[in-house]
């Protein structure tokens, strides 16, 4: 039957029968959706939406909000502590007091075997900031063990790297409203469609409506590039020739703002002098964007009233990624584009709270930012803690990604892991495999009983998850948002800071540092610690940020005093001459020679291997891949193959193939496309045994980070695909 107009067929949404619904922030990606979780007559979480009013998401959540309320009983939650003598035995389930017993007595046992840094503590960007500040005290407090990091160095630490190197300071300077002012937008490796839906809906409201010029450097063509005015399809690894090479154009051609960079930077000569050797002729050779291109982009952007730039892990996730970082603040600072409406370098954070790490967890040094290399800062965080300051270490230990070569030399004895799946996540599976074999004592706490790395634990700890805990996030604007316990943690699960504090007692027998056990308290503890700082939350409570669904950092005690109300809509640090957070107050422009020192493809491995993200998943999949509604939209991993590059191999759209580098092979599906170029594969990252048997993932030498994108491999048709067919989907099970 045709229906005409206004006749047509509604979409019936099933009635949820919700009766209440209850606030919180979206735990997935750093966007920092407002989201209300809806329950039903029982209590039972049975929808999710998103919060008209919210400055962040005005009502809108992206595929993985709207059914975020389906993972509270999805498969695989931990419901008791279990624990065993050996990785190869059955878990046998025990009770709360004996596993954290264990765990402290363990701890203890391999510190006095083999000193204090024998252990390794990693946590993750997943938990909420008053746990990060509790777990973070716990370490640094009474543990005692420098070898603590998150796993935000896989996604984050350039970024974290390259802040601190220009400006002096961790902290993101822009905001999303800086969409709406800018006159031209750079994203450097970043496809906002697929990883941050909703920052890139606020992206192009504001260029609908206001026509800015948006360039997409990526080397493959993303969802981003699709909709770019020019998509400049860089080799891997080569962002600083570029950015190099746009500032020889800026420089010689006088378009640079010199009352800017005298006012407020350091180091122009020095840059100067260095990019001099980038003219765009020698630059496109290396970085594969033609000359003119070069030119007339470095021309826009420095032309343009306010222009802006935003990255992700197209950047962080490189040999150079802290570089690349700094190259871009370089190009933002001699244009003066910092601190201004529509003119920042803004990363576009990972996951959820990676900025409440990146603030409070201490895994870098002390809490707001502070150093462990500074005395006064040890002197100061000592003191509020009560603990003596010769107990913390002079300087932070490693970082997640030299823990595991640090467990293969012996080093590292014990690990505690916490919310996070080195097994999927780390580059090269089959060396940190080899590395958590070896571990004397490890302990699991997650809120997943079944990730790949509790196959080598020791004792398993089951935490809540997201909104079964109360506490803060911070997004990737620096706002601050709160998310409230909607339901009960799964089974016998505990929320993590219930756990740490549990943990503490055992360490803590004298009772000298105290631990709240509240989070709206531990945040006043925090915001007391704040006062003076640069991410100064002195004037924030809970109830204010619920309020307000999410206020930006600084909101002072100050500002609460003289009656000024929380910032709406966009703030912007870095807004006045001399204010960065080097000691003089000036920003630093860091010449950056390039050297290549990536895997690059040859006659044996003829292809790049580019990893990244899809829409429907989060991460490791340890979520997602148990939701009905995320996983069967896409269930299986695949290759993306350049047509013509399948067609000289005789392989067909659907066809399994073998992929192999130089650490091992992976069996996937094709897909032909032409979203990567000849001499490209691209493979998304979620799948446990997948990208990451093939990747090398050489270090940044500052941020330490990871060069996921960067491997070589060659392709193997099979012969056998129904063969094929099968060992894919085996090497998946688990
Ligand atoms: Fe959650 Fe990010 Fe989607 Fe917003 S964009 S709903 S924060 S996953």
């Amino acid at each position: 039957m045709l229906f005409g107009r206004g006749k047509k067929n509604p979409i019936k949404i099933a009635d949820k029968k919700v009766s209440e619904w209850k606030y919180a922030t979206c735990g997935y990606c750093s966007t920092g959706c407002s989201i209300e979780v809806g329950l039903n007559e029982a209590g039972k979480p049975v929808a999710s939406r998103g919060v008209g009013g919210a400055d962040v998401n005005r009502g809108k959540l992206c595929l993985k909000g709207i059914f975020e309320h389906e993972l509270f009983d999805s498969a695989g939650r931990g419901t008791e502590p279990m624990m065993r003598d050996n990785f190869h035995d059955e878990w046998k389930t025990t009770d709360w007091d004996t596993a954290l017993d264990k765990v402290h007595d363990e701890i203890r046992r391999v510190q006095e075997k083999y000193g204090r840094d024998s252990v390794a503590i990693i946590s993750t960007g997943q938990m909420l900031t008053e746990e990060f500040y509790t777990l973070g005290k716990l370490t640094r407090g009474l543990i005692g063990t420098n070898n603590y990091d998150g796993n935000t160095t896989l996604c984050m630490s350039s970024a974290v790297s390259g802040y601190k190197r220009s400006f002096g300071s961790d902290g993101p300077p822009g905001c999303y409203e800086d969409f709406e002012h800018t006159d031209c937008l750079i994203a450097w490796g970043s496809n906002l469609p697929e990883q941050h839906p909703i920052i890139y809906w606020r992206m192009k409201e504001a260029q609908e409506a206001r026509g800015f010029p948006l360039i997409v450097i990526d080397p493959r063509v993303t969802m981003l590039a699709q909709n770019a005015d020019m998509h400049l399809a860089i080799t891997p690894g080569t962002d600083v020739v570029l950015q190099n090479a746009m500032m020889h154009v800026i420089l010689k051609e006088g378009l640079e703002d010199r009352r800017y960079i005298d006012a407020n930077t350091n180091g122009i000569e020095e840059l100067e002098a260095e990019v001099k050797n980038y003219d765009p002729t020698t630059a496109a050779k290396i970085c594969g964007i033609d000359e003119d291109t070069i030119q007339n982009v470095a021309r826009l952007f420095a032309k343009a009233g306010a222009a802006m730039q935003i990255w992700t892990m197209g950047i962080n996730q490189s040999t150079h990624g802290s570089d690349g970082v700094v190259g871009i603040n370089n190009l933002a600072l001699i244009t003066g584009n910092i601190g201004k409406p529509g003119g920042t370098s803004l990363s576009i954070t990972g996951q959820c709270n990676a900025m409440g790490t990146r603030e409070w967890s201490s895994c870098s040094g002390l809490p707001g930012f502070r150093y462990l290399e500074v005395p006064e800062h040890r002197e100061e965080m000592a003191k509020f803690w009560n603990i003596d300051p010769e107990f913390f270490p002079k300087k932070r230990g490693l970082y997640q990604t030299d823990i595991y070569p640090a467990i293969e030399t012996g080093q590292i004895k014990g690990l505690w892991l916490i919310a996070t799946n080195p097994m999927s996540s780390l580059p090269n599976t089959a060396r940190i495999r080899k590395s958590m074999e070896k571990l004397e004592f490890c302990v699991v706490q997650d809120c997943y009983q079944d990730t790949e790395s509790a196959q080598y634990a020791h004792v398993y700890l089951p935490a809540g998850t997201w909104a079964e805990k109360e506490g803060v996030m911070t997004n990737t604007e620096r706002r601050i948002n709160v998310v409230k316990p909607v339901t009960k943690p799964h089974g016998n699960s505990k929320p993590d800071l219930w756990i740490f504090n549990r943990m503490a007692e055992r360490f803590n027998k004298e009772g000298k540092v105290n631990f709240p056990e509240k989070a709206p308290d531990i945040f006043l503890e925090m915001a007391e610690l704040s006062k003076g700082r640069l991410a100064d939350i002195s004037g924030m409570t809970h109830e204010l940020l619920e309020k307000n669904r999410g206020v930006q950092w600084p909101y002072t005690e100050e500002q609460v005093k003289k009656g000024e109300a929380p910032p709406k809509g966009g703030k912007r640090i870095y807004t006045e001459d001399g204010t960065f957070s080097h000691p003089d107050g000036k920003a630093k422009l860091i010449p950056l020679p390039f050297i290549d020192n990536n895997e690059v493809p040859d006659d044996k491995f003829p292809f790049w291997l580019n990893t990244g993200r899809l829409i429907e998943h989060w991460h490791g999949r340890t979520k997602t891949g148990k939701l009905g509604n995320n996983n069967k939209y896409s269930p299986i991993p695949f290759a993306e193959i350049n047509p013509d590059a399948a067609k000289e191999l005789g392989i067909m759209a659907g066809d399994y193939v073998r992929l192999v580098s130089r650490r091992s092979d992976a069996i996937l599906m094709a897909q032909l496309t032409q979203r990567v170029p000849k001499n490209m594969i691209f493979v998304p990252f979620h799948f446990y045994d997948c990208a990451n048997r093939l990747t090398l993932g050489l270090l940044d030498p500052h941020s330490r980070q990871p060069a996921y994108k960067q491997s070589a491999v060659r392709i193997e048709r099979i012969k056998d695909q129904k063969a094929a067919a099968k060992l894919s989907m085996e090497m998946r099970e688990f």
